[in-house]
């Protein structure tokens, strides 16, 4: 195998992978370290290789491929290589075994499970530190080698951790030095009894093969690293720099998944939910980097100017979910961030992803991109400062779009039914309106006036009614520009509809 070693060498190309083991939806821990990755590769003028690292047969699926890929192409993750799937280079991690057994690197080990459950367990019984495989098959002869193959003996491969004094590490980008003695380290399986090469080894050589010059993933995959750099000299290639990230932990310490946390890990449930991709990737950075001051929103821009591995978290990063509050369905933070991107995104696009939403609930009008596109953008723009995501437009919003729509409880009891003489009154308003030539917010908030002048009561119970009953909310923008947005003709039919809201 030709090997070229990486390099962290300034100026040198920056080469990164994203290697997802597709037996699931994309989750957005997985998101995360795409997210790092693909920054870094940006920052550097890199590269991006996307490795599909499917060689769990049984739980590797198509439907799982397929959706890491849309979600990294709706978080507008883009990669420059790839994909890869690991499962078309198994050549190359057999050839690399036999490789390290022709060089006396690695060995074949026939000893049964059985044989090393009942070491291991001595070994527990006798309270020994080390646990791990004798070396049994380490000092075979050639000739017993010979034998045992003859015989049909099954047989794993084990890498021959050198018999060295000292230590064994490498220079992690984010936790400093981190070694190992290697007597501490047991002769580990590269490949199974049936053939097949282990994680571990395949994906060493593919990191080789694809010249990756940084590798940027989780904490959880540590205790493979010291491994790998082993293979990696045994292979006679330069270890990437490696940076690991810490993991993602709910309130009470537990990893976030989809067996305690459900759907809320799945980056499609962002997407289904009415979040703006680049908001999700501005969150999922956050947890895990720190960019040194308080700035929280960071457009593409800003972040691939501001990373750097070295301000990766060592410690966990918390995710804070509070089930069972409507509030909290996810961690507030992703939703302030969505919210601010709601409110800052240009209008255009922001109309362009809210049709999307009003054609999903059947909402959408033609005119609204043609001649009355001029009010859908500016409706929009007045609403969206209290949204949290794309989602409240039909729902909070749904107001503005259609007659139906419900009334909250809360604004209906408080607004409306603790004056029953609103029945009549907002008729009244309702023929006050109608009379309006010229039907702005200075002319009907005069008009609003005078008839609460003429009732003796306050305007305000009047326009509290109003939003009410024309909203369904008990909150919104100025309800002056409300009754502008939403027109003459609607604002009149809906006032004067308002008997049935009231008990008989
Ligand atoms: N396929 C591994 C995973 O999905 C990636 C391992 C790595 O980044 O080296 O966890």
């Amino acid at each position: 195998m030709a090997i070229t070693p990486p390099t962290d060498v300034p100026g040198e190309t920056v080469r990164v992978r994203f290697p997802p083991s597709p037996t699931g939806y994309l989750h957005i821990g997985g998101a995360r370290t795409a997210i790092l990755n693909w920054l870094y590769a940006r920052k550097h003028g890199g590269k991006l290789v996307l490795r599909i690292e499917d060689t769990d047969a049984e739980r590797s699926t198509e439907a799982s491929i397929q959706g890491i890929l849309d979600g990294l192409t709706w978080l507008g993750l883009d990669w420059d290589e790839g994909p890869y799937f690991q499962t078309a280079f198994k050549a190359d991690h057999e050839r690399a075994a036999q490789q390290l057994v022709d060089s006396g690197k690695a060995y074949k080990c026939f000893c049964t499970k059985e044989t090393l459950a009942a070491k291991r367990a001595q070994a527990m019984a006798d309270k020994k530190a080390d646990v791990g495989y004798d070396g049994t098959c380490r000092h075979l002869s050639a000739a017993e080698v010979e034998a045992y193959e003859k015989a049909g003996l099954p047989a794993v491969i084990r890498f021959k951790v050198p018999d060295r004094d000292g230590k064994v590490g490498y220079d992690d980008r984010v936790l400093g030095r981190i070694e190992r003695a290697y007597a501490e380290i047991e002769d580990f399986v590269i490949v199974r009894s049936n053939g097949e090469p282990l994680y571990l080894l395949s994906n060493v050589v593919d990191d080789i093969r694809d010249r990756i010059s940084h590798v940027i993933r989780g904490q959880d995959h540590m205790t493979n690293t010291i491994r790998q750099v082993l293979l990696y000299e045994a292979l006679g290639a330069r270890p990437p720099v490696f940076a690991h990230m810490p993991l993602t932990l709910d309130l009470k310490k537990r990893k976030i998944s989809k067996r305690h946390h459900g759907e809320i890990v799945s980056v499609q449930f962002y997407r289904e939910r009415g979040f703006l991709p680049w908001a999700l990737c501005n969150f999922l950075v956050l947890l895990g980097w720190n960019p040194g001051t308080n700035q929280e929103i960071f457009s593409r821009e800003e972040l691939i100017e501001a990373f750097t591995l070295e301000r990766i978290g060592r410690a966990n990063a918390v995710f804070n979910h509070r089930p069972g509050d409507p509030k909290f369905f996810t961690d507030p933070k992703l939703i302030a961030i969505n919210a601010a991107y709601l409110r800052s995104t240009d209008i255009g696009t922001i109309g362009d992803l809210v049709r999307r939403e009003l054609e999903a609930e059947g909402l959408w009008h033609a005119d609204y991109a043609g001649l009355r596109r001029e009010w859908y953008l500016t409706t929009l723009d007045m609403i969206r400062d209290r949204f949290h995501t794309l989602k409240d437009f039909t729902t909070l919003g749904r107001a503005y779009f259609d007659d139906t729509y419900p009334i909250e409880e809360k604004p209906l009891r408080k607004h409306l039914l603790s004056h029953p003489e609103l029945k009549t009154w907002l008729p009244a308003l309702a023929e006050r309106f109608s009379a309006l030539d010229d039907f702005t917010a200075g002319t009907t908030e005069a008009a609003t006036r005078e008839l609460a002048e003429a009732l003796a009561v306050k305007a305000g119970i009047l326009i509290n009614a109003m939003r009410t009953v024309l909203t369904g909310q008990l909150a919104g923008p100025g309800m002056f520009d409300v009754l502008v947005s939403l027109g003459k003709a609607t604002v009149v039919r809906r006032l004067r509809r308002v008997g049935p809201l009231f008990p008989e």
